[in-house]
């Protein structure tokens, strides 16, 4: 199958298997899991941080940051369709008695900073107390510039906010930009990163900051339940990945434009958007109504594809060889061209 509806279904390849095998493990709940610890080591350094916290999933890791840097009473400005505010069961709100406070989002991803400014609360007892600013990048596949992270760390600074970065996509961020991890980060107090996604290892995800926050952050995470034993078998498949999987992130990147060219070709389909790893596309008004069939005849060609009314997103990765673009593609251009 070639399955085209995230880069989160990959399967762990042999390499990396062997890689967790062979791990050196011990009870993380006493931070005597040594491969834990190596790779917490790792994140920090690579993002430029004191210290980084594994934890199960980039929505805990959202949250951890979410309830360290605010109080019950507290809000964070974010985008209108980031992940942290939209899809993410409202947790913040939930378990934190945070209020978030959205702003518009762009075309380009970026979110509205004189929106955001504007929505930072004065000192007031009838307001909820703005503290912190949040960025989701890449989003929907598309890359924040150097620029346009800089620019809202200084709103965040002018205004006395915390400033963190959703960044379970940062690392194709950083491959596109062609920047270390680092200079990405620099610009936030903290940063949640996903091994699971575009990195291919099948569960985890850090949270990285100064030494306080971390602290803070373990403390949130022990509570929600996120406290692992031998974790060391899943983080040897996060170090594994970073040493073996983060430059080949422009290899899925390459595909995506392939994959983006070819689609662009099927008369019927437009495509919206093709950024790092993720291609958007539509299909024509009138070709809506055999949509439903279409994902059941790309099924039968080998190709799984998630759709949303006329739209479809395709995400590229690990398990998505170039010949298997070439495959979608001819799928698309018969089954559309046929109806
Ligand atoms: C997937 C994702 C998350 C959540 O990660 P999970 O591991 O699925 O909980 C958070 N933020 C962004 C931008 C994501 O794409």
């Amino acid at each position: 199958m070639i399955d085209l509806r995230s880069d989160t279904v990959t399967e762990p390849t042999a390499a990396m298997r062997a890689a967790m095998a062979e791990a050196a493990v011990g009870d993380d709940v006493y931070g005597e899991d040594p491969t834990v610890n190596r790779l917490q080591s790792a994140v920090a350094e690579l993002l430029g941080k004191e210290a980084a916290l594994f934890v199960t999933s980039g929505t805990q890791s959202n949250l951890c940051a979410l309830l360290s840097h605010c109080g019950r009473g507290d809000e964070y400005i974010v985008g209108d369709h980031a992940h942290c505010y939209m899809y993410e069961a409202g947790g913040g709100a939930v378990l934190g008695s945070i209020q978030p406070q959205p702003v518009p989002t762009g075309e380009d991803g970026m979110l509205d900073l004189e929106a955001a400014s504007g929505a930072v609360k004065r000192r007031d007892h009838h307001f909820a107390r703005t503290r912190l600013l949040c960025l989701e990048n890449t989003i929907d596949g598309k890359v924040l510039c150097l620029e346009q992270m800089r620019a809202s760390a200084e709103v965040a600074a002018r205004h006395g906010l915390a400033h963190h970065l959703d960044g379970a996509r940062m690392w194709n961020a950083a491959v596109a930009l062609g920047v270390p991890p680092a200079e990405v980060a620099s610009h936030f107090d903290s940063v949640s990163v996903c091994l699971s996604k575009g990195l291919g290892a099948p569960v985890g995800s850090l949270l990285a900051g100064s030494t306080d926050l971390i602290d803070e952050a373990h403390k949130w995470r022990k509570m929600l339940g996120g406290g692992l034993r031998q974790a060391g078998l899943v983080a040897a498949a996060g170090l594994y990945a970073l040493e073996h999987h983060i430059e080949r992130l422009a290899d899925d990147h390459a595909k995506a434009a392939r994959l983006a060219e070819g689609l662009a070709e099927t008369d019927g389909v437009t495509v919206e958007s093709c950024s790092t790893n993720m291609v958007f596309i539509r299909l024509e008004d009138a070709l809506l109504h055999p949509q439903q069939d279409l994902r059941s005849a790309l099924l039968e060609r080998g190709v799984v594809s998630d759709w949303h009314g006329s739209r479809c997103r395709l995400v590229t990765h690990l398990d998505v060889s170039d010949a298997d673009i070439d495959t979608a593609v001819s799928a698309f251009s018969d089954l559309i061209g046929a109806q």
